[in-house]
């Protein structure tokens, strides 16, 4: 996919798509507008995004605040450079956006998340998610729940620090990245489909409940058929959940992945790229119990 002012060679302008950018970024400064505003007007004026949903505004902040739309890129150092792609706008205009969204941010608290919730964090001897939990004492930390098993429980942030580094390493390599793109389209088109799946699934749910009534199934057909059916729905739901923060992710370049996930990414969007990248994290139980030092035996990254 490509980014939009951009054709998908990452070079060349499009010039109304320009124009849009160019507008938004002046109501932002001189309009006293909010992002919540412009990334509406965007989607009612300029129409959605590259991947056809509307503007959210973290969308439009990423993109506003790219210096590939000025024609620029950060070097290593961290300072404005000329970079391969048609300038958007003029070098002052991107300035002083970007040094709108720098001066919002200053002072925001981060986060305090768990970016291997939501099915990335595993427990190793009996397969089910580990949940994010707080100890009495306040320290986080990913926990089975799972009846019979309880078996693990592992510190959040180091594993989560862990993790990351590994996977941003790991899209450092050209091969990986391009992987990513088609992970990343691909998810974007099961998502299509699984969104148009679910009213049918649960429409099918019903119907199985008519037919219990009426009598024509038995209980153990019935079982049957509804233990599949939520499967289905469970997986069809996974894959909207994955998809959900598709539109957050940055232009997939290494220097945008890095820039990305240092400045500008959420916690949600961090979880979003470490969902696309990393099918599981297996969690085995602690060697010594009641050691709390980091053992990176304890786990097994699965990419996908
Ligand atoms: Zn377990």
């Amino acid at each position: 996919m490509r980014a939009y002012g951009h054709e998908s060679d990452g070079v060349t302008r499009i010039p109304h798509e320009a124009e849009y950018l160019i507008a938004a970024a002046r109501k932002l400064l001189d309009e006293d507008a909010t992002l919540g505003d412009v990334a509406e007007w965007m989607t009612k004026t300029a129409g959605p995004t590259v991947s056809g949903r509307p503007w959210a505004p973290t969308t439009l902040r990423r993109r506003l605040r790219n210096p590939a739309i000025a024609g620029l890129r950060r070097n290593a150092d961290d300072e404005l450079v000329s970079g391969v792609a048609e300038p958007l706008m003029e070098r002052e205009l991107f300035e002083a956006i970007d040094g709108y969204f720098k001066e919002r941010e200053r002072g925001q608290v981060p986060q305090r998340a768990y970016l291997l919730s939501c099915g990335i964090a595993m427990c190793d001897p009996c397969g089910s998610e580990l949940v994010s939990r707080s100890s009495s004492k306040g320290a986080r930390g990913y926990q089975c729940e799972a009846d019979g098993c309880g078996k693990i429980w592992i510190s959040a942030p180091p594993l989560d620090e862990y993790v990351s580094a590994r996977a941003l390493a790991r899209l450092e390599r050209p091969s990986t990245l391009q992987k990513l793109r088609k992970l990343r389209d691909d998810l974007q088109v099961a998502a299509e489909a699984a969104a148009k799946k679910v009213p049918e699934l649960d429409k099918r749910k019903r119907e199985l409940a008519a037919a219990l009534g009426a009598t024509s199934l038995t209980m153990e057909e019935y079982r049957l058929a509804k233990s599949s059916l939520d499967q289905t729905r469970k997986d069809v739901l996974a894959i909207l959940r994955r998809a959900k923060y598709l539109d957050e992710l940055p232009e997939l370049t290494i220097e945008g992945l890095s820039d990305w996930w240092a400045n500008t990414s959420g916690n949600e969007q961090r979880r979003a790229l470490l969902q696309l990248v990393i099918r599981e994290v297996r969690v085995e139980p602690a060697t010594k119990r009641g050691s709390n030092k980091f053992d990176e035996q304890r786990f097994n990254i699965i990419y996908r």
